[in-house]
């Protein structure tokens, strides 16, 4: 694939006020007009530089969703005040009472809990199924069903969406494709591979800080003028709008994510290698023997690894815990849910971020309440982090 998210976000000069290589934060909710009839016309149809009121649209928030747009290859982009704003916005805007989604069962358990609890007091309901076996997405399909929802990899069992298999069931379907691509920003294009609409929680490796929570929904500008219109858009009247701040700070962490998501992989592929090598069990979709290896090969961006996500099962939810706790005393990283942080972040989603998915199902998908999942960080010297793991598993008497 010769796109390069890279080169497109580098390629994107931006002239603030002054010249300045930052654009002004803007620091401003509302924006004069020299004329009342200026103003009319603003709100009858879009004005090139002209901006009403920051709910709607702001000058640093239109940089940054320019950014994204150039990072994902779309039309246009949308930024929001979190992952899951994001989420609900792009379904709220795609969907209406009556119309069903249908979305794989793997995926990160806020997302799991909207689609579960709170859609269907909407009447959207959702059928969760393995998005890996084409029978049963065919099977959950009905004349009612309006988005397929995937992520790229799965939070928290890494499984690998196939997009374009995906894309051209949905595309057979008259389905939109809903890809979160959270997890493998700079690695996979959903868009690129047949995908409508791409989610973000950028407060992950987007920003790669863990400062800012922040979203952002990737897709035709037709979408993005829905979703920002001022009489039926989701964004604009739900209203979960990006601090302009944030969005400054985020906008320039994006410069530099292909250099981390390159060392975020790097370190990962080294941790899992040195796990596997020792006999315990660990997901890595870098590593040779994981199911959709090969899979995520193809789908993925040469040059650049497999992402910074990594689990090992430990079995038990009491060895979990102590293991986890024991890894945060001989500084491997901190025991803390969220992911994409320059230190490495561990938790157990059974009892965490997945939590929200009832036992039965969790068996169902072969999430144990022993799987710890790892966020990898940037350490220089990972050769330090694996003497300091391996102390960690010798005092939980996980090796010898
Ligand atoms: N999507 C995925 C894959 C996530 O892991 C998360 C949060 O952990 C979200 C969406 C929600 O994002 P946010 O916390 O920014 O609302």
């Amino acid at each position: 694939m010769s796109f390069n998210p890279a080169s497109a976000i580098q390629d994107l000069l931006v002239f603030g006020e002054f010249g300045d290589v930052n654009p002004s934060v803007t620091d401003s909710v509302t924006y004069t007009f020299l004329s009342p009839q200026r103003m009319e016309e603003a709100f009858e149809h879009e004005i090139e530089g002209c901006f009403l009121y920051s709910r709607h649209w702001n000058p640093i928030n239109r940089y940054l969703s320019q950014a994204l747009a150039a990072m994902e290859g779309t039309e246009m982009a949308q930024v929001t005040a979190s992952g899951m704003s994001a989420i609900a916005s792009t379904i709220l805007q795609l969907c209406a009472t009556g119309d069903e989604i249908v979305s794989g069962r793997t995926i990160y358990g806020g997302t799991y809990a909207l689609f579960k609890n709170l859609l269907p007091r909407l009447g959207i309901t959702t059928r969760f199924v393995d998005i890996t076996n084409l029978d049963a997405l065919t099977k959950a399909v009905t004349p009612k069903t309006r988005v397929l929802y995937a992520e790229t990899e799965s939070n928290p069992l890494l499984e690998i969406a196939d997009i374009p298999a995906l894309a051209s069931f949905a595309r057979a379907h008259g389905l939109k494709l809903v890809v979160d691509n959270t997890f493998t920003p700079m690695i996979i294009s959903p868009a690129k591979l047949g995908a409508d609409v791409v989610v973000y929680s950028l407060t992950k490796f987007a920003n790669g800080t863990a400062d800012a929570v922040a979203g952002c929904i990737c897709s035709t500008t037709e979408l993005v003028r829905e979703l920002t219109d001022v009489n039926s858009g989701a964004c604009m009247l739900f209203g979960p709008v990006l601090d302009s701040l944030r969005a400054a700070s985020l906008l320039k962490n994006l410069h530099s994510l292909h250099v981390r998501m390159r060392k975020h992989s790097d370190n990962a592929l080294a941790l899992a290698t040195w796990l596997k090598g020792r006999g315990l069990r660990v997901h890595y979709p870098g590593l040779a023997d994981h199911p959709q290896h090969a899979l995520f090969s193809r789908l993925k961006h040469a040059g650049i690894g497999y992402g910074g996500m990594m689990t090992l099962d430990v079995s038990e939810a009491t060895t979990a815990r102590e293991l986890m706790r024991v890894m945060q005393e001989e500084l491997v990283g901190y025991l803390a849910v969220s992911l994409g942080y320059f230190k490495t972040l561990f938790s157990a989603p059974g009892s965490s971020t997945s939590s929200e998915i009832p036992p039965a199902e969790k068996a169902a998908m072969g999430l144990s309440d022993g799987l710890i999942r790892f966020s990898v960080g940037l350490d220089d010297d990972i050769g330090r982090t694996l003497t300091r793991l391996e102390k960690s598993l010798q005092r939980c008497k996980l090796l010898a």
